[in-house]
């Protein structure tokens, strides 16, 4: 099947490859009662795997939990029309707490195979 969308992550080399950098940021909707300990604005970042978090800023293992299984594809490319490019937003799991986590492509960063794994290609 020949693709129809272009991507902005390309291959190197035979030995690197590229992944999105993401920032995950706490959204709140204003005048809402959160009960995750989150406020509007928190955020982690994730280059390769990597995830770094602002000095004095935690996150609910929770609110991590609901989101750490979707990074890894959103860091790798998809189609445009694939939910993983146009859904950006994970609810907060707990019931009762309004706030989302927004996952953003910031950047590409670049990784050699060699330097991730010892298996060849
Ligand atoms: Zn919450």
């Amino acid at each position: 099947m020949k693709e129809r969308y272009s991507v902005n992550v390309s291959v190197e080399s035979e030995d690197s490859f590229q992944l999105y950098d993401l920032r995950v940021e706490v959204v709140c909707p204003p005048g809402k009662r959160i009960m995750c300990g989150a406020k509007n604005g928190d955020f982690f970042t994730l280059q390769g795997e990597m995830l770094k978090l602002p000095p004095n800023q935690g996150i609910s293992i929770y609110s991590l939990g609901a989101v750490l299984p979707l990074l890894a594809a959103k860091q790798r490319v998809t189609p445009p029309s694939d939910w993983m490019s146009t859904d950006a937003e994970v609810a907060c799991p707990d019931p009762n707490c309004p706030s989302r986590l927004r996952i953003i492509r910031t950047g590409v960063g670049t990784f050699r195979h060699g330097d991730v794994t010892p298996f060849c290609v």
